[in-house]
């Protein structure tokens, strides 16, 4: 018999992945989360548990910003969280929670997009796909699951000039 999925905490952080494109000044904004919709498109039925934490894009993050997240991960009543997140410093908040070593009882998955879910042709259903499968089929840690690949937060950078994800050389 198929067992019942465990909860998941989903915390919003903002990023490319939420943001609006916004016809007035033709510049991307945000607006609200995107994230119900994303699943309701998707007919997902698991056990979520929505915290929107912020919408910031990741480069205007502080480390202020990252203890906030890693509060909440601690404060969380479920073991597996995913948390959406800008690509540019994605990596960066992998690392304060994995240096923090207060998650070691975790699964905790960082995910994003480079095109808005707004937007035709986005990315941000197939990384939240991924992600929130990650986080039900990982054992604890800190990952980035990016472009169908699963990464340990420590041996993953984002390469710009290809606007992907992947293991450091
Ligand atoms: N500058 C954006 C961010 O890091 C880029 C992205 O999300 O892809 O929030």
């Amino acid at each position: 018999m198929k067992a019942s999925p465990q909860p998941i905490t989903l915390l919003v952080t903002g990023g490319t992945l939420d943001k609006d494109y916004q016809a007035t000044s033709g510049e991307l904004i945000f607006s609200e989360t995107h994230l119900p919709k994303l699943l309701e498109e998707a007919n997902s039925t698991l056990p979520i548990k929505l915290n929107v934490l912020m919408l910031k894009d990741s480069l205007e993050m502080l480390d202020s910003d990252r203890q906030k997240i890693l509060d909440a991960c601690l404060e969380s009543a479920t073991d597996r969280v995913v948390i959406t997140h800008g690509t540019d410093t994605m990596t960066d908040t992998a690392l304060f929670l994995k240096n923090s070593r207060q998650l070691t009882d975790k699964t905790v998955v960082l995910t994003g997009a480079m095109r808005p879910f707004q937007l035709n042709q986005s990315d941000a259903s197939f990384n939240l796909g991924t992600a929130l499968m990650a986080a039900q089929l990982a054992s604890s840690g800190i990952y980035i699951a990016m472009n169908g690949e699963l990464f340990e937060a420590s041996q993953v950078s984002k390469n710009r000039q290809q606007g992907i994800f992947e293991l450091h050389t």
